[in-house]
């Protein structure tokens, strides 16, 4: 399986192939927060981070 990082510098996932998604929202002080979510046979998730370029390495070092 190719293990190459999508334009998001994101790893696919170990399992499927896939690439996970990328989410973006505000939380409660209308501060930017990311997590990458991906669900196939195991249900994954970063948790959400203030820095988008923390919860991109935590999904590729799990991957
Ligand atoms: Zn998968």
């Amino acid at each position: 399986m190719a293990r190459e990082l999508n334009e998001d510098s994101l790893l696919p996932c170990p399992f499927c192939g896939e690439y996970p998604t990328p989410k973006e929202e505000l939380d409660d002080n209308d501060s930017r927060i990311y997590a990458i979510e991906h669900e196939c046979n195991i249900y994954m998730t970063t948790g959400w981070d203030h820095d988008k370029r923390t919860v991109i390495d935590a999904w590729n070092r799990r991957t």
